[in-house]
């Protein structure tokens, strides 16, 4: 169906990644997915037609496309009819090194970022582990500083690209006492010592691709190898989820209209009761179903990343395509399945292996549930865009200036709005002068002091302008989170402190 966020180059670019997938990648699922493996080599093919640095800029060879190729890319996937090819591919280029582009040294983009757009190295994200995944702030994962190294110690489990590729952007505790603003992003070669394969993990579905525990027994890694600032690695992770799940969203409803296309030319030429199966009204409206349902996901996918695009608020509408994208691939392929009758049972089509794949969807990056929860938070809990005509009449920054809007944050602080709530900060405000202030929250009251004490339970840094700007209602955090201006290391505490100080009142 036309789109407006669609060009005539996206649709070309559509059609040389379809035929890619469906005449080079496809005729081999049935080997790689009884291999278990992807061979290195397509990932060279692909890196030399441009399709693994999508997004990424040129100078580290990439094509600096807008984020609608990556979305045709990822809903193209699916025509290699292997789930976990899919998810190799994806994890490669928009998961493990997007972090290295964002925040990654030059020397860490010219090391991982530029051999993984060519397709030379193949990378992992790893945040999950056997004791934690939702909760990513409870991974035990430590990296404990020696001299100009790191010395890693921890287990990491369910890593895509975790036995076969090359290098892990791995998320660690950098503080083993600390929380949320402990983490750090590391990366770490496959081959270093005291990295190894604690498992190659047999999977229900995605059998071509590879899923691994992994152990690290006292791995060095020297220190420039820590992506961004040290402790700032949750709120890096957080930021690129948005992204993430637009993966997923697009990889749901790419699946989705490839079952449905299958399953229609199957209804075509099977007859039952002398009659074509798309001749039966209780089948066909399950088409119609389904098709419309897939032109919602696509449509609510692409609106999503336009406002990623446009650096608009889009935490909630990325979330949302994401449950509704992987939620519709799972239902739709069990219609499908349905559909093909006995022969949807049989390993010989592939209806089985679309069933089996799409299961994984509601469970990776990012749960449905806490799809659900983040949706449901934003929806209850503020973080809600500013309506432009609140922001135009918003007041003037108290008192001129950030300095001014902080000091005034005790008596703002409204106890009742977070009953039982205990809670330090960390503010620090690039520009301002003093710069780091301490806010202190217990008991029902708030108590604020110049400089760094304590143990944070949340970081927060932004220049003095935006922090000016959001304290006055005239910014919404939520798109100045989004837009990188404020980092923030544990986002559950930053949204109990937009209800105990609402901004703008
Ligand atoms: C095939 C596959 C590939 C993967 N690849 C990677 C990878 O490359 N890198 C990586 O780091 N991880 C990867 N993962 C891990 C994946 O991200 C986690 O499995 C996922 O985040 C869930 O974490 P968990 O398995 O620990 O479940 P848990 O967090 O233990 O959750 C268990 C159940 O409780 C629910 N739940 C948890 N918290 C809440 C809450 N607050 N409210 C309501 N319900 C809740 C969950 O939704 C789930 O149903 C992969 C997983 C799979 C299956």
């Amino acid at each position: 169906m036309h789109s407006v966020y669609m060009t005539s180059d996206h649709e070309e670019f559509r059609r040389q990644v379809r035929r890619f997938m469906e005449n080079e990648v496809a005729p081999h699922a049935e080997a790689w997915e009884e291999a278990g493996a992807i061979p290195r080599e397509i990932f060279k093919q692909m890196g030399q037609l441009g399709f693994l640095g999508i997004t990424h800029p040129e100078e580290y060879g990439g094509s600096e496309g807008d984020i609608f190729f990556a979305m045709v890319f990822l809903e193209e996937l699916a025509r290699s009819r292997m789930g976990g090819f899919s998810a190799a591919v994806s994890v490669q280029q928009f998961m493990a090194t997007a972090h290295i582009h964002q925040q990654g040294s030059e020397e860490l983009k010219q090391n991982y970022l530029a051999p993984s757009i060519s397709g030379d190295k193949v990378g992992a994200l790893a945040i999950t582990e056997p004791d934690t995944g939702s909760d990513v702030a409870s991974i035990r994962t430590k990296a404990v500083r020696e001299g100009d190294n790191w010395v890693i110690n921890g287990a990491k489990t369910f890593i895509t690209n975790g036995a076969d590729g090359n290098f892990f952007t791995l998320a660690c505790k950098t503080n083993p006492e600390g929380g949320a603003g402990s983490i750090s992003l590391i990366v770490v070669d496959r081959d270093a010592p005291g990295v190894s394969v604690a498992q190659r993990l047999k999977k229900m579905g995605w059998h071509s691709g590879d899923t691994a525990e992994l152990a690290f027994e006292d791995v060095v890694v020297p220190h420039s190898n820590l992506v961004g600032q040290e402790n700032m690695g949750f709120y890096y992770i957080m930021e690129a989820f948005a992204l993430e799940r637009l993966c997923g969203a697009a990889m749901g409803v790419g699946s989705a209209q490839l079952c449905v296309e299958e399953t229609l030319s199957y209804m075509q030429e099977r007859t039952a009761f002398g009659r074509p199966l798309t001749r039966f009204q209780v089948l066909a409206h399950r088409l119609a179903d389904m098709a419309t349902d897939i032109e919602a996901g696509r449509q609510l996918t692409y609106h999503a990343a336009w406002l990623m695009q446009e650096g608009r608020p889009c935490v909630s509408e990325c979330s949302m395509a994401k449950l509704y994208g992987s939620e519709l691939a799972k239902r739709v392929s069990d219609v499908c399945l349905q559909a093909f009758g006995g022969f949807g049972f049989m390993e010989e089509y592939p209806m089985a292996r679309f069933y089996r794949d799409a299961r994984a969807g509601t469970i990776v990056a990012g749960t449905s549930e806490i799809m659900r929860e983040i949706i449901s938070r934003l929806m209850t809990e503020g973080g809600q865009p500013v309506p432009p005509k609140q922001r135009e009449a918003a007041p003037e920054p108290k008192g001129g200036g950030a300095v001014e809007a902080i000091k005034a944050l005790p008596e703002r602080f409204q106890a009742e709005a977070v009953p039982g709530w205990s809670a330090v900060f960390h503010l620090e405000l690039e520009d301002a002068q003093p710069a780091q202030w301490t806010l202190s929250i217990g008991e029902g009251q708030c108590s604020l002091n110049e400089g760094l004490t304590g143990e944070a339970d949340c970081l927060v840094q932004m220049d003095a302008a935006t922090f000016a700007e959001i304290d006055s209602g005239a910014t919404d955090p939520q798109a100045a989170f989004m837009a990188g201006k404020v980092k923030v290391s544990d986002l559950a505490q930053m949204l109990n402190y937009l209800k105990a100080f609402a901004p703008g009142s």
